[in-house]
């Protein structure tokens, strides 16, 4: 029977870690401050922003969310980046995807600044990742190698088979793992759409990452036996429920180790996201003098 990679244990340490460097900054005089945009009102985005809304709260950080209406254009949008981008007060600056009506993010994102880009999805900060220099980096990415590390799971030397070559997910956890430093160091292997027998791959791997955005993809016939799998996929059902890309049970028994859906990456890719903001005011802060 796998073990479980508490995300929702791991979130609440790196929260009480974060809690006390708000209280560092705040003596210096700064509140961390994460601004939130969101165009349109569809349901999976506004429960997203409500969690990232409470949990900046839980740890000191104090946010803002502007709704703007579905028909928002890309200059009205553009705008209020702009806006935030200027005011030293905000720190951290999200625009949440995806944006309704076809709309392309990329100009927009373009335009945060590099240093408030607490999503990590500005190209300098994708840059510097693909450098090796990590800067800002994508909060699920970091959320699955904190859940690893906290757990004492170790993927140096080790195979790790990512499933998914997103560029929110897939495409920067493949960088993270395999930069030269702790943390990293693994031997990555991209599986995708367009892979013949993906399986054959993940099966000989000692890490498998299911980000496929497909309900119960990954059976136990996937993984190698004592292997870890963390479950990055979110599917809500008509009755509520969440389901993960793996398909728990028969998994559960191969693994070694297995992140539940709810209350595995769920969970740390928003404390990460905090930790992006906390580390966003210091830097600045740092910066001001
Ligand atoms: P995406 O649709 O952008 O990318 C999916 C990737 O999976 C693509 O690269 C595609 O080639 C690959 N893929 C699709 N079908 C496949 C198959 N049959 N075999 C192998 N590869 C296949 O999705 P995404 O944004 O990376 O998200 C993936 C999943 O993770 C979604 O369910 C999403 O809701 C979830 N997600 C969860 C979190 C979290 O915090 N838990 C964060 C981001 C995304």
């Amino acid at each position: 029977m796998a073990r479980k990679l508490d995300g929702k244990w791991a979130a609440k340490e790196i929260r009480r870690e974060l809690r006390g460097r708000v209280d560092t900054l705040v003596e210096h005089g700064v509140r961390p401050k994460l601004s939130l945009i969101r165009v349109g009102e569809d349901p999976a985005s506004v429960v997203y922003v409500r969690t990232k809304e409470r949990a900046s709260a839980k740890v000191g950080i104090e946010s803002e969310v502007l709704v703007l209406p579905e028909d928002a254009t890309e200059a009205r949008i553009a705008e209020e980046i702009d806006r935030r981008v200027a005011d030293t007060a905000v720190h951290g600056l999200l625009l949440q995807l995806p944006l309704p009506g076809g709309l392309d993010p990329t100009p927009l994102l373009y335009r945060i600044d590099p240093a408030k880009d607490v999503d990590g999805f500005h190209p300098f900060n994708i840059g510097m990742l693909c450098l090796g220099e990590p800067t800002f980096v994508p909060c699920t990415p970091l959320g699955i190698l904190e859940l690893l590390a906290r757990h004492g799971v170790e993927v140096e030397g080790r195979h790790v088979a990512i499933v998914g070559r997103s560029t929110t997910v897939g495409r920067p956890l493949a960088n993270l793992l395999s930069l030269k430093r702790p943390g990293g160091d693994a031997a990555v292997s991209i599986v995708h759409s367009r892979t013949a027998s993906p399986e054959r791959i993940t099966r000989e791997a000692d890490l498998v990452v299911a980000a496929a955005g497909r309900r119960g993809l990954v059976t136990a016939e996937w993984i190698a036996p004592g292997a870890a799998v963390v479950d990055v996929g979110i599917h809500r059902t008509e009755d509520g429920s969440l389901h993960g890309d793996v398909e728990a049970a028969s998994v559960g028994e191969v693994a070694g180790w297995l992140s539940p859906v709810p209350g595995g990456v769920g969970p740390m890719t928003v404390a990460c996201l905090l930790a992006n903001t906390v580390r966003a005011a210091e830097e600045q802060n740092r910066k001001k003098g």
